[in-house]
């Protein structure tokens, strides 16, 4: 990626062992790396501190009003007393002031606690306050001693650094995290952590050099000098994380080979002209652009599908495929389940029925007989479609010329999977990922900004917006009738109950309660249930499936094992039982089950009517749009970005300041700037990026995240 050619990467102070730092040596060394990954002097640095204590801001007992939300107050520390016993056991004490008592209360570690404090003593306590009988509390306060001799610390902004219990008992609280920070500060000097920014950009955002930044961010002389080392810190994290994925993409871009679909032919024609059902969306045809662009000029395609679900991917998934056949290769789509990989061979073979185009389905219960064409027609080059799950990847599966591999839903599939498949060919195939779970921009241009990026935000025409609402427990026969009228014209429901672990016994016993339910409101031979839950054999799975694609039954009670991407355009109703247990992108996939045909659909949320307050934020959200984006982007908010599908083990949200959420402005403008300067300078060859360019080399980072090639 880079040149190193010029550039040696010097071992500098910050690289050196945490050992070798005054006051640590070997047995703290361990604890430091143990216990907050610290190893090195750098390690130490890039460890924050939490919040300050402002010692000029001590307030009294009798400042606390009810809408007091942290306080930090001084008193002696008295009545400290242990009430309850086992589960109500909790240490109580008050804290004096010349103004009032304030109660404080442990509910943990009591014993530790105890015998730590010093009834008598004057303490700082700071915390967040709350009311307990009507009196003011802080539970779980951070106490400290205030004996006579201050630390010696040069600013009134003194450091809190977060820490564990097993450290603060082998003499590494806060404050002595404090200390060493501050040994290691003083040793420092400016060219030690020399700017690494362009001078324009630090110009242009009025950052402060990076020297400042560190020194301020631990060490303060005020709060606003802190908020500027924060930005300034923030806006490095987010500025080198995207030029380094730019970077890689951009070298990706230069450097791979990739085989070359650069004729449209008979297949794809033909198709296009005579079968295609619909006419494409006009964002359809721009993804379809996007990838032809991309698969005729020798490189290696790398690209992200987004589509809300219903978008119309699939069209665009088959048509790819009949690219890569017109130029001589074959093609796989693989399904991250046994029921969508089956689908899919339905709907291709569908669409491909008058045309001699070989498709084969290969999953883990195809039988063997049938296994052995597959595998000898894949690698003799006779086979040119094959749709699978994860069979797919094993090894006995060769082709003669995999020319693309289209992923759909891809969060399911791990990296090391997917590796697997590039070992296929000489050259690696191209690559398409499918998602419908709607990736907010921001989190897109993190954790996939190494990825080319393709999305369909238009859904095919005659879509009828889907009416939502949420009802409880109490109601349940009333939707029960409204379902028999739906039943009644020639619709088909979806009564969906949460499984969410496959094994999860509770939940497994309250699916089949629930079956019987549905029976006892909908008896055969009037109704007929098809029931689908991952704890089927997968030929039953597939027969239940099959009866409600063709109509055979009307009502499907299922678990999410239906999640996504099944299609059934006559189904007009979904039922979800105990919505409050699902997330937020969940119930959005499974609401996008229905709203697939002609007919006017509903989704209703069923509910017990105790909702806790994120449970009612969620179902209140689903019920006020539809829009796949709005409702990721809140679902990041309310969860964080941690906790969004396929990213958690990316390592690229992974940022010690930075908050993709909170910081978004921040993460934007790092962004175009960094784009800016690879516009410029894409090896970043000049000399203002030098410094940059240095510092990219020697901070390996820890660019650990997927990267699909
Ligand atoms: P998803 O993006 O969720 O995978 P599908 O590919 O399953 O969506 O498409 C959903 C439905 O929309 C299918 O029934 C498909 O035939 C239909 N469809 C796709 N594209 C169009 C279009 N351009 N015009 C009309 N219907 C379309
Ligand atoms: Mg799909």
């Amino acid at each position: 990626m880079l040149k190193l050619k010029y550039i040696h990467a010097t071992s500098t102070i910050l690289s050196s062992p945490i050992e070798y730092l005054k006051g640590v040596g070997p047995q703290r060394a361990d604890l430091l790396k143990k216990e907050l990954g610290i190893f090195t002097f750098q390690d130490l640095l890039d460890h924050f501190p939490y919040r300050h204590i402002d010692r000029t801001r001590v307030s009294l007992v009798s400042d606390i009003g009810l809408h007091t939300d942290h306080i930090q107050v001084a008193g002696v520390l008295v009545n400290v007393d242990v009430t309850g016993d086992k589960r109500t056991k909790r240490l109580t004490a008050q804290i004096k002031d010349k103004s009032g008592f304030l109660e404080l209360t442990w509910f943990q570690g009591i014993s530790w606690v105890q015998k730590m404090l010093q009834p008598g003593q004057t303490y700082l306590v700071y915390g967040r306050v709350g009311f307990f009988q009507n009196r003011p509390q802080i539970v779980h306060p951070e106490l400290e001693l205030l004996n006579q001799q201050q630390p010696d610390a040069k600013s009134w902004l003194e450091p809190v650094y977060p820490t564990t219990e097993k450290l603060k008992v082998r003499g590494l609280g806060g404050r002595q995290i404090a200390k060493l920070t501050q040994v290691l500060m003083s040793m420092l000097k400016e060219r030690d952590l020399s700017e690494n920014i362009p001078a324009d950009i630090t110009r242009q955002v009025k950052l402060v050099d990076r020297f400042t930044a560190y020194s301020q961010i631990h060490f303060p002389p005020d709060p606003e000098a802190f908020s500027r080392a924060v930005s300034r810190l923030k806006f490095e994290e987010l500025f080198i994380a995207q030029l380094r994925m730019n970077l890689l993409r951009s070298s990706r871009h230069r450097f791979s080979k990739g085989v070359v679909f650069d004729k449209v032919g008979d297949t794809f024609n033909t198709f296009y002209k005579e079968y295609l059902p619909f006419d494409l969306t006009g964002a359809q045809k721009r993804v379809m652009k996007e990838i032809r662009a991309d698969t005729a000029r020798g490189r290696q395609m790398n690209r992200l599908l987004q589509g809300d679900v219903g978008s119309g991917k699939t069209i665009v998934a088959l048509l790819t495929i009949l690219l890569a056949i017109d130029n001589g290769y074959q093609a796989c789509l693989m399904a991250p389940t046994e029921i969508l990989a089956r689908q899919h061979y339905a709907t291709i073979q569908d669409l491909l029925e008058k045309m001699e185009v070989p498709v084969m389905l290969l999953t883990g219960s195809t039988r063997s007989a049938n296994r052995k064409k597959i595998l000898k027609d894949l690698k003799e080059g006779e086979l040119k479609i094959l749709i699978g799950t994860h069979a797919v990847i094993e090894d006995v599966v060769q082709f003669s010329n995999l020319g693309i591999v289209i992923i759909d839903e891809q969060h399911r599939f791990g990296v090391a999977q997917r590796a697997r498949l590039w070992k296929k060919a000489v050259v690696p195939p191209h690559v398409l990922v499918m998602t419908a779970t709607p990736i907010p921009r921001t989190l897109a241009m993190t954790a996939y900004g190494d990825l080319d990026y393709s999305v369909i935000d238009e859904l095919p025409p005659g879509r009828q917006p889907i009416t939502t609402v949420h009802r409880n427990e109490t109601q349940r026969s009333k939707v029960m009738t409204f379902l028999r009228a739906e039943i009644d014209k020639g619709r088909q429901v979806y009564i969906i109950f949460p499984l969410i672990e496959e094994s999860d016994k509770l939940d497994y016993e309250n699916l089949m309660r629930g079956y019987e339910t549905v029976k006892g409101y909908f008896p055969e031979p009037k109704y007929w249930i098809s029931m689908v839950h991952g704890r089927q054999p997968s030929a039953q799975k597939e027969l239940n499936m099959k009866r409600f694609v063709e109509g055979d039954t009307q009502i499907m009670v299922s678990t999410t094992v239906i999640e996504v991407g099944v299609n059934v355009p006559n189904a007009t109703v979904m039922v979800i039982e105990s919505a409050e247990k699902f997330g937020l992108s969940q119930l959005h996939q499974l609401r996008g089950r229905v709203g697939r045909g002609a007919e006017k659909s509903y989704c209703i949320f069923l509910t017990g009517s105790n909702l806790g307050n994120d449970a009612r934020e969620r179902i209140k959200i689903m019920v006020s749009t539809s829009d796949g984006f709005a409702i990721a982007e809140k679902d990041l908010e309310l969860r964080g970005p941690g906790d969004i599908e396929g990213t958690r083990q990316s390592g690229a949200l992974d940022f010690k300041l930075a908050n993709i959420v909170l910081d978004r402005p921040l993460l934007e403008m790092a962004r175009n700037l960094a784009l800016t300067v690879l516009e410029a300078d894409p090896e970043l060859v000049s000399a203002d990026n030098l410094q940059l360019k240095k510092f990219l080399i020697e901070s390996k980072g820890h660019l650990t995240w997927s990267k699909i090639s």
